[in-house]
């Protein structure tokens, strides 16, 4: 794949500007699209097309993607590309006719699951697959009491927004939700698995003193909104043991995880050595285009299946589960998996190196290529900073972007393809980004 890494503008602090032409699309946008909507960056990006890492604006300036789990396997692979535009070419419908795409898809995806996660549904959008695990759970359990954690995101719909306590103040927790603390290291006591199990409990007990039954812990494997917490492996179960005590389930939101993002899995979940009851895919299943879905044993189906009927218009099309197979097969050919934990392995340590000469880089949490590095001043979070280390780096070329309850731990996720030289570049625009504070 043809990298052009020469494209990329040497490091100028303060280089940012708007150009006319973009404010008016930003005044366009906010008349077309209202209010709701939120860009990027204290400068905007105003992208014209993307390749492999890279991302480049409408003048022509690139950008190295350190953030967008989408297009994990580099922007418009190409072997997706091709996969999506011949199958749109042969047969673009639903699930409501007889067709092998979309069964040679759930076969190829079920291959990468234990043998117990044995069906699988298509949605459109991650949320929606969250949405369906609900419905399901709910169904098959009798309860409604839903267990996430305190800045969990589990997507848009009235359901999941209404689990989704990173969206903020202004979107309404659903009654029967319970928010426990992350697993953060650094703010649980003691035995980091016993501690969460025990935030766990709490919530089902409270659930169970207000006449709730306990239906779900979802949480997503590798806690993206939360901060980022992967380690140590297997601090999961005795949570995961907590709600099926309780007659609840257990779903893994694999939405930013999945597809091999921490590298040496296929999901996050397996970090865990734990069996989920259902698992939620998105985001990268498609490499951008929106293919989604609900992984599960088949025996939580049992109540739902008999209640009534599944059917999504786009979800599983003939199209989505072609580039899906598509999406899987590159992930194989590429040796996708080894990748991401060879080089996320490579620039976790960079960070760490830098962290030796740069004292706003905090603690780092990495598993495979996802990282969340904590800004802090004098050891406390510092999110100011953390905004402008982010501002900084898109001037320098760089995207990434920032997470956590308090918006200090930088979310550094790029492409699957990343190699050494790539890595080794966003460790010196870091460095100098640094080198220059406010
Ligand atoms: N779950 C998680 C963990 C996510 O990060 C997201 C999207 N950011 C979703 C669910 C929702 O997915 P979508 O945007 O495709 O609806």
């Amino acid at each position: 794949m043809k990298r052009d890494e020469t494209m990329v503008n040497a490091y100028v602090p303060g280089q940012g500007h708007l150009s006319q032409a973009d404010q008016d699309l930003i005044a366009r946008r906010a008349r077309l699209l209202g209010p709701a909507y939120r860009l990027f960056y204290e400068t905007p990006v105003h992208l014209a097309r993307g390749s492999g890492v890279w991302l480049h604006d409408a003048e022509g300036k690139a950008y190295l993607d350190c953030y967008n789990n989408v297009a994990s396997l580099g922007h418009c692979h190409p072997h997706v590309v091709q996969a999506t535009a011949r199958q749109s070419a042969i047969y673009a419908s639903h699930t409501r006719y007889l067709n092998e795409v979309v069964l040679d898809c759930a076969e190829k995806l079920l291959s990468h699951f234990p043998p117990e996660l044995s069906q699988v549904m298509f949605t459109c959008t991650g949320s929606e697959a969250n949405d369906l695990a609900l419905r399901i759970a709910f169904a098959q359990t009798g309860g409604t009491g839903v267990i996430v954690t305190e800045n969990a995101y589990h997507g848009v719909t009235l359901a999941v927004s209404g689990l989704s306590p990173s969206l903020g103040a202004g979107v309404a927790l659903g009654q029967h939700v319970r928010t426990v603390a992350a697993p953060d290291p650094a703010r649980l006591q003691g035995d980091l698995g016993q501690a969460f199990a025990a935030g766990v409990q709490a919530a089902i007990d409270d659930l169970t003193r207000h006449g709730i039954q306990p239906a779900v812990l979802i949480v997503d494997t590798v806690f993206s909104s939360d901060g980022v917490f992967a380690d140590p492996p297997g601090f999961l179960a005795p949570a995961v043991a907590a709600i099926r005590a309780a007659g609840g389930l257990f779903i893994a939101d694999e939405v930013q995880p999945g597809f091999g993002r921490t590298g040496a899995h296929w999901w996050g979940f397996q970090r865990h050595g734990i069996l989920p009851d259902m698992v939620s895919l998105g985001k990268p299943m498609g490499n951008g285009y929106p293919v989604a879905g609900l992984v599960l044993r088949p025996e939580v189906l049992a109540r739902f299946g008999a209640k009534g009927r599944y059917f999504n218009t786009f979800g599983g099309n003939a199209v989505a589960a072609a580039t899906a197979i598509a999406v899987m097969e590159v992930i194989e050919q590429e040796g996708l998996l080894q990748n991401a934990a060879m080089i996320g392995a490579h620039l976790a340590q960079g960070l760490r190196d830098l962290a030796k000469r740069h004292s706003a880089l905090g603690p780092l949490r990495a598993a495979g290529l996802f990282f969340g590095q904590d800004i802090v001043r004098d050891g406390q979070p510092a999110p100011v900073e953390a905004a402008r280390v982010v501002n900084a780096l898109r001037e320098a070329g760089v995207l990434i972007s920032a997470t956590g309850p308090a918006g200090h731990v930088l979310k550094i996720r790029p492409p699957l393809i990343l190699q050494r030289a790539e890595a080794d570049l966003f460790l010196d625009r870091l460095d100098q980004v640094l080198a220059h504070p406010a």
